[in-house]
């Protein structure tokens, strides 16, 4: 039994455990709308300076198999107080049943009109048409989101058909570019000026229309962050945020994630993965993100493979659709790290997608990072019931689960540069991926990372 296996079959046994023994120490999290609430979380604060959480998760009053039994040590095996905030987590409402509730959920938010944000994609699929249907007397109209990844001129294009719509509800439907353009398309079409007055903060949002996000895809959270990354003119990557921009209403339907090929469906919950890895070992790193963390993990390694080995397995797909919530949940609240900051960089420069731009970035950076800071990885070692200086092995392991090489292998072939990316990072906007990461490089180990990050993409590209 691989390393990995083992791991979730440990894992497994504890939840089972859990869920016979909970009954006297479970604490519930509902996550309802704009609220996250919590339970009395048994929790020992002692000498043995560790949390133990026992919890049941209720979407929608759904029992979630969310139910897990952590115990994490802090870094340096010592727990120090810290200061950190969590974001509100969006009503959810999960299962192959999800669309039903659209027209209830519209009504709830007193919209009288409709404005569906679709991926080009999924308009295709005919899954747009499925919403379209479930939105009953609700009058709509469909802007469709191009391929690709959000540009300045397509969110403000998306915003220009919500301020057509004073009254209206925005439903995104599609992937995490679909998503991030909705929301951003519900906040800057509740004003007059484009996008381009928001970029990295530079002005706070003047107002809002209510959001419902339906994702298509399981891994960039989108569903859940208060972030749109998108693109300008020059093709560099940037990013906005605000509180006005989190979602009202999730939809998780494992149905609508079934068509989503199957090297999307590799690199977008590879995505999940380094999400759920980078929040739970990075800077801003805490015990109550790490326990979504470590459970959006465990959902990977255990989803994903099923996952892209038979789109059609529901279970895998919902699975990997709790997986990428929950580390969404993480990163809204910890932030991510180097392998974003080269994924980042390798998207503006070469145009790669982001999840395999990340995955290819967490390959390059991940044993620098556990030699170098191996008490940061606490907290993953605890998710799959091993050692720090395991964690590598994992991730490679998923790789060859997931024939992450053959994702790779499908791109076009592109001349790495190790100067650039190195340049690249450190950017204005990848500099805070950079300055979050467990262990913050000098400018050589910067450069060696993307000499590394070179290695790594012609490794897997050959592999194939
Ligand atoms: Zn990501």
């Amino acid at each position: 039994m691989s390393k990995v296996s083992s791991a979730i079959a440990s894992s497994s046994t504890e939840q089972q455990r859990c869920m016979t023994s909970s009954s006297a120490a479970s604490s519930v999290v509902a996550l309802s709308s704009s609220t996250l609430s919590m339970g009395a979380v048994p929790a020992t604060w002692g000498s043995g300076l560790s949390i133990a959480a026992d919890w049941t998760c209720v979407i929608s009053g759904r029992l979630f198999q969310l139910l897990w039994t952590t115990r994490v040590r802090r870094p340096d095996e010592e727990h120090t107080l810290t200061n950190y905030e969590l974001g509100r987590a969006p009503r959810t409402i999960a299962g192959v049943a999800a669309l039903d509730s659209l027209a209830g959920v519209i009504e709830a938010t007193g919209a009288a009109y409709a404005v569906l944000i679709v991926d080009e994609a999924v308009a295709m699929t005919g899954y747009a048409a499925r919403v379209a249907n479930a939105l009953g007397d609700v009058a709509f109209v469909e802007h469709v989101v191009p391929q690709g990844e959000p540009t300045v001129a397509s969110v403000n294009a998306a915003a220009d058909a919500v301020r057509s719509h004073p009254a209206a509800v925005v439903i995104g439907i599609g992937g995490g570019s679909a998503l991030d353009t909705a929301k951003q398309a519900a906040v800057v079409g509740a004003g007059e000026s484009g996008v381009e007055a928001y970029l990295l903060c530079a002005n706070p949002f003047v107002g809002r229309r209510p959001i419902i996000a339906i994702p298509t895809t399981s891994g960039t959270g989108a569903e859940v962050t208060r972030t749109c990354i998108l693109s300008d003119a020059d093709g560099r990557k940037l990013w906005t945020w605000g509180d006005e921009m989190l979602p009202d209403v999730v939809l998780l339907d494992p149905t609508a994630a079934m068509t989503m090929p199957v090297h999307v469906t590799a690199a977008t919950g590879l995505d999940a993965f380094v999400h759920a890895l980078e929040a739970c070992s990075g800077q801003r790193r805490n015990t109550l993100s790490a326990a979504p963390a470590i459970q959006a993990m465990r959902l990977v390694v255990q989803h994903l493979p099923g996952a892209v080995a038979d789109g059609t397995n529901l279970a895998a797909r919902q699975g990997m659709q709790e997986a990428a919530f929950l580390a969404g949940t993480a990163i809204d609240s910890c932030g991510t790290g180097i392998a974003h900051s080269i994924g980042h960089s390798l998207g503006s420069l070469y145009h790669l997608p982001h999840g395999v731009a990340v995955s290819i970035g967490l390959d390059a950076a991940i044993d620098w990072n556990v030699a170098g800071a191996t008490d940061a990885f606490a907290a993953a070692a605890v998710a799959f019931n091993t050692s720090a200086t395991d964690i590598p092995a994992v991730l490679r392991e998923l790789f060859t689960a997931t024939s992450f090489s053959s994702v790779v292998g499908r791109m076009p072939a592109a001349s790495l540069d190790a100067s650039a990316i190195a340049a690249a990072m450190i950017a204005v906007e990848n500099q805070p991926m950079v300055a979050n990461n467990c262990r913050v490089p000098s400018d050589s180990e910067r450069q060696s990372l993307a000499e590394l990050t070179v290695e790594s993409w012609h490794r897997l590209r050959v592999s194939t």
